[in-house]
């Protein structure tokens, strides 16, 4: 039987990740199958020997419950992922605020999709949803989530860079959101992720059109001020093209929350990446309510960011390196903009 030391969170994907503390912070971990069904099967169980131990003492709510949770056999759990997989493309990734957001794949995978540390959507083209596409795959999640939708709040719009769309075919698709979902999903806002280097084609009309549709909170991968680091990475554009537009979207009223790669680069670019990303974030014009990300590195599996390090002869950072790095960045953000939460973006901890 397998012993688990911390706790353990099930996403909708029917994903668990367990949670503890370890030497160097909190440490996430998948679990397989086999430990899913035996630990829901367990917590099972556990329950029908409750009910069965106290056939008088239980509530009306409470037996509701654990009739609920009686139900909840491995099987039936794993039918519920397969039918999330037929209305959802893997959800990759999200932002930590926005978990508890409805996601909307108005998008599939990355339009750029080749920074060497992100393999996110190396699975899937890039796909913009058709008004058909969009109106079925919203039909399914009012589906599959039931009642389960009042548990949301917010709304994300998937995958990689939605903001790529057109802005004429965006606003659309979010008056198609607004008219088919329930209207307290929007109290939260509508959120997106957006590269910062596809931006220039919407005009500052444009931005300040959408943001006023109510998508209005945007996640940048900023990712480093240093450019040798960023050329490094593939990432496009240099950092003042990035603050540029991560600037343009603050005139235009958007909420950022800006995500900034810890470690990436090795030993080599260590000292660079934390100074060139404080100086550059120190002038872009943050204020209270926008986010500073700090994304310990991990490594991706389908890049080639190994072999890319091997090659330029860059050793990786260690635990604790990395540790100082975070520490050191996190500081020197907090002392520039102290009304903005600076705060962790561990890949790791990341459920839908
Ligand atoms: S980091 Fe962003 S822009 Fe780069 S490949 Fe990943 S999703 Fe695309």
């Amino acid at each position: 039987m397998t012993t688990l030391g911390g706790a353990v969170r099930r996403g909708l994907d029917h994903r668990m990740v367990e949670s503890k503390d370890g030497a160097d912070g909190r440490v996430f971990r998948e679990l397989g199958a086999a430990e899913k069904w035996e630990l829901v099967d367990g917590v099972r169980r556990a329950v029908l020997r409750y009910r069965d131990a106290h056939p008088r003492d239980l509530g009306e709510r409470e037996r509701a419950w654990l009739v609920r949770i009686a139900a909840w056999t491995p099987a039936k759990l794993e039918q519920d992922e397969a039918d999330f997989h037929r209305v959802y493309k893997p959800i990759s990734i999200l932002p930590p605020d926005q978990y508890r957001s409805l996601v909307v794949q108005v998008t599939e995978g990355c339009s750029y999709n080749r920074c060497l540390f992100c393999d996110f959507y190396r699975d899937r083209p890039f796909h913009i949803k058709s008004e058909h596409e969009l109106t079925s795959h919203v039909a399914g999640l009012r589906e599959w989530f039931g009642e389960r939708m009042a548990d949301r709040s917010g709304v994300f719009l998937g995958d990689g860079n939605a903001l790529t769309v057109p802005t004429d075919r965006l606003l659309r698709m979010i008056a198609h959101l607004r008219a088919a979902l329930p209207a307290s999903l929007f109290a939260g806002g509508i959120a997106t992720f957006m590269d910062t280097f596809s931006l220039e084609r919407k005009s500052e009309w444009e931005l300040s059109a959408v943001c006023a549709a109510g998508l209005d909170t945007v996640y940048v991968g900023f990712e480093t001020g240093a450019d040798d680091l960023r050329r490094f990475l593939r990432k496009q554009g240099t950092a003042q093209e990035a603050l540029a537009a991560m600037t343009a979207l603050k005139q235009a009223g958007f909420r950022l929350g800006v995500i900034v790669l810890v470690g990436a680069g090795g030993v080599r670019y260590a000292s660079a990446h934390a100074k060139a990303t404080k100086d550059a974030l120190a002038t872009l014009p943050l204020t209270r309510g926008d986010l500073i990300y700090l994304s310990p590195f991990v490594e991706p599996r389908q890049t080639h960011y190994r072999e890319a390090l091997a090659a330029a002869g860059i050793e990786a950072l260690s635990p604790q390196a990395l540790r100082a790095q975070y520490e050191t960045l996190r500081a020197n953000l907090v002392a520039h903009h102290p009304d903005v939460k600076v705060t962790l973006y561990s890949l790791g901890q990341h459920l839908y």
